[in-house]
């Protein structure tokens, strides 16, 4: 079974007594929220990462953040950061992905985070200024939460408060928020496919990356005669549509891989030519395989008393996505489960299963 690869780390017991009660053993933990599908890297083996290997078949495109992972990031980092005042910001080098705005650590500086939201895969900190600030994870991305005693005490019994001591700086820290309670949230890229801007919170829907964005698969606006609409005289297979972004928003190759599976419809088949009924069926099963997920995801950010301090890993089990070869899980079905690649994307699937 596919596992996926996340760090896991743990810098030891530094802070247990914390508490002064062994009943409640809040230990000192890295928590790397967010890139579930990560390499072992260098620096991180130093920092006694424990990772699932993930299928060596898989090219690293597909290994990115879907929705669910960006929003495990987005509940992460909420305690952190909403309601609180970024004292400073470290912006260590002039561009990810893109350069990086005009005087960004300037324009950050003594701003309050009023809320943390999430549009399709990008988080977005609207900022007292009246200014968001909009963060992509891209295919490396990770985001780092670490604090002091102070900050702990705030933190206790909160989700997603990974408490840990600063660490010591990475070479891939490429933004470094400090905020003034304490916390410290690092933004670690090592392929610099992430992203940050910031854009005018009124207008911020119509910034040229989120205007083109369909309905959020988990929003009102995602319902049965949008699919159906969206889907009618569509020559392309099903699984391309649901990758496009324009139809619905935030889905990646693993959910739709799943999805599909849960519908019962192949991945081959033609997005116009489904029936009306099953096209209908694919938006109930969309949200619950995120929904599911997402959950998968907070129960990670809950989890921080284990004994040893390791934590955070986002593990989530599939239904056919990385299981090339092996049983398809549907009842007496007996067929093993098949990849193929569409454009230039591996698709598993059940042939049985998925007409
Ligand atoms: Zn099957």
């Amino acid at each position: 079974m596919l596992k996926h690869n996340t760090l896991v780390a743990s810098r030891g017991a530094k802070t247990s007594g914390y508490l002064g009660n062994a009943g409640v053993r809040i230990l000192s933990c890295l928590h790397r929220v967010s890139r579930i599908f990560q390499k072992i890297s260098e620096n991180a083996l130093k920092l006694n990462v424990v990772s699932r290997t993930v299928d060596a078949r898989m090219n690293e495109s597909e290994r990115m953040p879907e929705l669910p992972e960006v929003e495990t990031v987005r509940r992460g980092l909420a305690p952190a950061m909403e309601g609180q005042v970024i004292e400073r910001a470290d912006v260590n080098r002039p561009d990810l992905r893109w350069p990086f705005p005009e005087r960004m650590a300037e324009r950050l500086c003594g701003q309050t985070v009023l809320r943390l939201r999430r549009r399709s895969k990008y988080v977005l900190a609207d900022l007292s200024s009246g200014e968001t600030l909009l963060i992509h994870l891209g295919m490396s991305g990770r985001m780092l939460v670490s604090g002091d005693t102070s900050f702990q005490e705030f933190a206790l019994g909160k989700i997603g408060q990974f408490v840990h001591d600063h660490p010591p700086a990475e070479k891939h820290d490429h933004v470094v928020f400090h905020m003034e309670n304490g916390a410290r949230i690092t933004f670690n890229d090592p392929r610099r496919f992430g992203a940050m801007d910031l854009l005018d919170t009124a207008t911020a829907d119509q910034n040229k990356l989120l205007a083109v964005l369909g309905p959020e698969p988990l929003g009102n606006d995602f319902h049965d005669s949008h699919l159906i609409k969206a889907f009618e005289n569509k020559n392309s297979p099903v699984k391309s549509a649901l990758l496009d972004q324009r139809i619905v928003s935030g889905l990646g190759n693993i959910y739709v891989c799943e999805a599909l599976f849960r519908a019962g419809i192949s991945p081959k088949r033609k997005a116009g030519k489904i029936s009306k009924p099953r096209v209908a069926s694919l938006v109930p099963i969309i949200r619950d395989v995120l929904s599911e997920a997402i959950e998968a995801g907070g129960s990670s950010l809950k989890d921080f008393k284990q004994a040893d301090g390791e934590l955070g890993y986002f593990q989530h089990s599939f239904d056919v996505y990385g299981r090339e070869g092996e049983p398809c899980r549907t009842p007496e079905c007996g067929d093993t489960i098949e990849r193929i690649v569409q454009s230039g994307r591996s698709s598993f699937y059940c042939k049985q299963c998925q007409t």
